[in-house]
């Protein structure tokens, strides 16, 4: 990577995220900052799409700290749901970012269609990964992670909705795998793929 910039800062207030995020940067040497530390707000997610919110976020850091930012806008989509939660993600789990209750009202949701049928649990998560720059120019990446969700959830790894959702290919479902295996082989590994090869030709 040419060194056009040798700072960022990551949009995101939610730990889980930054700590994945930092870890996937962790390759390109870049001094790495939370906009917790600079004291940057959560601006509103008013956006209809993932792609819409992550610029919100990155702009939104950008612009009030002068270097370039990330952000990442994510969520879980159930198919049979009419991909719901998808970008109401965050918000299912009320004020007190209870994901067990975000995690019930899916169980509720989706035992009111056929819980038995895997296909009708048919579900993928999108991570939308935005860079803005503080002269407002942006790229965005998305990753998707297909699988289908799962009850009673499992494993106290990771976070959000982990415990419910097993990647194609896999028995095991996000919550249960390794730090390090999820990171690898999620939506958000997929975006960030994507943004590294971009960082490779500037
Ligand atoms: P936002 O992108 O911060 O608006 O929030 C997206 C929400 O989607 C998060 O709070 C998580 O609950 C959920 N989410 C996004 N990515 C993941 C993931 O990798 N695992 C589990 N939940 C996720």
């Amino acid at each position: 990577m040419g060194k056009i910039f040798k700072e960022i800062i990551i949009a995101s207030h939610n730990e889980g995220k930054v700590k994945e995020i930092k870890s996937l940067l962790k390759p390109i040497g870049l001094n790495i900052y939370s906009s917790k530390k600079f004291k940057i707000n959560e601006p509103i997610e008013n956006g209809k799409t993932f792609r819409e919110n992550s610029l919100i976020k990155s702009r939104n850091a950008a612009l009030k700290s002068g270097i370039p930012a990330i952000a990442d806008d994510s969520g879980l989509c159930i198919v049979s749901l009419n991909h719901e939660p998808g970008v109401f993600s965050a918000r299912w789990a009320g004020k007190k970012k209870d994901f067990n209750l975000a995690i019930k009202k899916i169980e509720k949701k989706i035992s009111q269609k056929d819980f038995f049928n895997k296909s009708k649990r048919k579900a993928y998560f999108v991570c939308a990964l935005s860079i803005c720059f503080p002269d407002k120019s942006f790229k965005i990446f998305e990753g998707r992670k297909h699988g289908h969700i799962q009850f009673p959830p499992k494993g106290i790894n990771g976070f959000g909705y982990d415990p419910i959702f097993v990647p194609n290919g896999y028995k095991k479902t996000f919550g249960e795998m390794k730090f390090e295996y999820k990171e690898r082989i999620s939506h958000r590994a997929i975006a960030f793929k994507k943004m590294l090869k971009y960082f490779e030709k500037l």
